[in-house]
């Protein structure tokens, strides 16, 4: 893979990453430098030019904030959104998604770390391989917050348990089945 580098015009000096550059061409020369970059991407149009402007406003913001907006995995990697088309579309995707996956992330906090990401990052990537992914993200939410209503449901059942009583599981769904909400 080729590497991407940014160029300001007004000193020659390159960067790994385009924030870092419009970072250094505001702050050494005023804005006043161009950057230029070997990562030909197709032209914006005027709209387009538009939302960049609005969310380099708002990448502002977070750099002037201190909030890290860098690929902090790896130094050669792009940075984490460069605010084209695709990068767009990509800030309402993930908008959409988090919701759902920081949901499942709290629904799992109590499980050990690697069995956290396995779950987390393959609901993420079949969820992106079906037409809803934000549905198919809420139905994980729901079966693990299900799964975990059920047990704690059973768990108060199972401390008033008689002898001849049922699985506290089966007996929960048992209930369940008979009921007024089940059968309508
Ligand atoms: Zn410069």
């Amino acid at each position: 893979m080729k590497k991407n580098f940014y160029k300001c015009n007004g000193c020659e000096r390159k960067f790994g990453r385009k924030w870092n550059a419009l970072r250094h061409s505001r702050s050494i020369h005023s804005s006043a430098s161009e950057i230029i970059s070997n990562n030909i991407k197709p032209k914006t149009s005027y709209i387009s030019n538009n939302k960049y402007n609005r969310f380099q406003k708002k990448f502002d913001i977070l750099n002037k904030a201190g909030i890290e907006i860098y690929n902090e995995y790896d130094e050669n990697m792009s940075d984490i959104f460069d605010i084209d088309e695709k990068d767009f579309k990509i800030i309402k995707i993930i908008d959409q998604l988090i919701k759902p996956f920081t949901e499942l992330e709290d629904l799992l906090s109590r499980t050990d770390p690697k069995t956290r990401a396995f779950v987390l990052t393959r609901s993420f990537d079949q969820s992106l391989r079906s037409l809803n992914p934000v549905e198919a993200m809420n139905e994980m939410v729901e079966l693990l917050c299900s799964i975990k209503g059920i047990k704690k449901i059973a768990k108060y059942r199972s401390m008033i348990a008689t002898t001849s009583s049922l699985d506290p599981i089966l007996e929960t769904k048992e209930k369940i089945k008979n009921s007024y909400l089940f059968g309508r």
